[in-house]
């Protein structure tokens, strides 16, 4: 069995505790990953803030050759991680599934690692000279989620090193083994404490809230359940951390009558169904124009019918099983109470073990728990409406506001229709592609703050104004 270790302060940490992780697809343990006390994360943290001053205060063009360098080492280990994320994640090696995760995370170091903070002259007049600078914020604290592990792992540590923060990562119970050899892949580029990372299974010791609670954490940044993120806010106030928190979404998307339901049912699949529908941006509600609605559903049954899943070591296959036995219960729960009450077009019922069949469903009372709950699982509630009003107010009736998206050929019109979507992104005819160039977060409950780009790099910075 594979040896997975901590790497804290440039080392591999000599194993003490341990955990269990299970491949999805078969039940099989994987391997043994060490279990953080929390005398580890206060190593991990100590190391980070010792290294923090030299690579703060390192040459700008060093630090960004170093970040940019990254890019190279993921790729290297792309192979070797990407199995491993398939064995502990579920997600198949090809397709939308582990390698085009590291493909992703690669592109997004490269971009970020590219990314620069000049200095702003705010004014220079006779009156004054003032300077806006950019300073990193100390030791950024990442915890990540199973669903996208190595990708949302780069997504918080490289703009955080880029602006010159050292970091303590820790990632899921369900997924750390990926993160831990990535991690000790980059610790080949990077000076020693500068990235570091403790994995836990929650229970030995709640690693994810005593970093919340750490004096030494300047900033969290987070991705994962609305309610975790609650948790982080509440317990950083006392220490006045920054946050960046990414949390749930219920997108919906809205399909217009003119559309032709065969042409847009491979890019509905997709927006619905990347990585089994475990992705903060998947649509999770889809209104469609009475006109066209049972065609619409229709075509998204021909379409799923012809999509392997399976187990992902399995070149063919292109869907998984869901990631975990919590998150399988919440989705076969749901789905239970829906196909009680709504017409089931696919699916509907448990697969073996965590896989779940593609499940689509139409006919629900608009309050049913699939529509109002964020599913984060492979199953679609389709809602018929007549009036694009009544579909606006209902795509906006939710709590979350992450992404959205409207569905026609009449670009004009979906624009409209889209500016009027509470959300952080919305897409016309395409739902949930994200890119390293356009900042990505949510409105209302579904975010604290944005990433990527420009805007998520200044994130992990204080600013300083200069007046001379
Ligand atoms: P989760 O909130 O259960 O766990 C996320 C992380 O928080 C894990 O590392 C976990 O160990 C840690 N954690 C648990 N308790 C904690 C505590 N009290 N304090 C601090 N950390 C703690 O979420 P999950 O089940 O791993 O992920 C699924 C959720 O993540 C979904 O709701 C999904 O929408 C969301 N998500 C959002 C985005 C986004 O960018 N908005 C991206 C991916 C996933």
């Amino acid at each position: 069995m594979p040896e997975f270790s901590m790497t804290i302060g440039g080392q591999q940490v000599p194993i003490k505790e341990t955990f269990e992780v299970f491949n999805p697809a078969t039940g099989e343990l994987v391997a043994l990953c060490p279990n953080a006390s929390t005398e580890d994360l206060d190593a991990a943290v100590a190391a980070a803030k010792k290294a923090f001053p030299a690579w703060s205060s390192m040459p700008d063009a060093e630090r960004q050759a170093a970040c940019a360098a990254l890019a190279g080492k993921l790729e290297e280990e792309a192979e070797n991680i990407a199995h491993t994320l398939t064995l502990e994640q579920g997600k198949p090696l090809g397709g939308l599934g582990s390698r085009f995760e590291l493909g992703a995370a690669q592109a997004w170091t490269g971009y970020t690692a590219g990314l620069s903070m000049p200095v702003k002259v705010l004014q220079d007049d006779d009156e004054a000279h003032i300077e806006l600078h950019r300073k990193p914020i100390g030791v950024v604290g990442s915890i990540t989620p199973w669903n996208w592990p190595v990708m949302i792992a780069i997504w918080h540590i490289v703009p955080a090193l880029r602006a010159g923060n050292t970091v303590v990562i820790k990632p899921s119970p369900y997924t750390s083994l990926s993160t831990l050899q990535a991690v000790k892949a980059m610790n080949e580029i990077l000076p020693p404490g500068v990235l570091n990372v403790v994995s836990s299974d929650d229970k030995l010791a709640n690693i994810g809230a005593a970093m919340a609670a750490h004096p030494d954490i300047q900033k969290i940044v987070f991705t994962g359940s609305c309610g975790t993120g609650e948790k982080i806010m509440q317990t950083a106030a006392n220490t006045m951390k920054r946050l960046t928190l990414e949390m749930g979404g219920n997108d919906a998307g809205i399909v217009l009558p003119d559309c032709d339901p065969k042409a847009i049912a491979e890019g509905l699949f997709w927006g619905a169904f990347i990585n089994i529908g475990q992705t903060c941006a998947c649509m999770k509600r889809l209104y469609v124009h009475d006109s066209i609605h049972d065609q619409v559903c229709e075509e998204l049954v021909n379409f799923a019918k012809n999509i392997p899943m399976g187990n992902g070591l399995d070149e063919n296959n292109i869907l998984g099983p869901i990631n975990n036995q919590m998150q399988f219960d919440k989705v076969a729960s749901l789905v239970a109470d829906a196909a009680k009450h709504g017409k089931v077009w696919l699916g509907g019922k448990p697969g073996e073990g965590l896989f779940f069949p593609i499940t689509i469903i139409s006919d629900l009372p608009a309050d049913a728990p699939l529509i109002v709950e964020e599913q984060f699982g492979p199953a679609l509630p389709v809602i018929r409406y007549t009036d694009i009003e009544d579909a606006i107010a209902a795509a906006n009736s939710s709590d979350n506001g992450l992404g959205g998206s409207v569905w026609s050929n009449d670009i004009v019109k979906a624009k409209e229709i889209a500016s009027r979507m509470e959300c952080g992104s919305v897409w016309i005819n395409k739902h949930g592609a994200i890119q390293p160039n356009a900042p990505f977060g949510g409105v209302k409950r579904s975010s604290l703050g944005v990433e990527f780009g420009e805007e998520g790099l200044l994130e992990n910075t204080t600013i300083q104004v200069v007046f001379s």
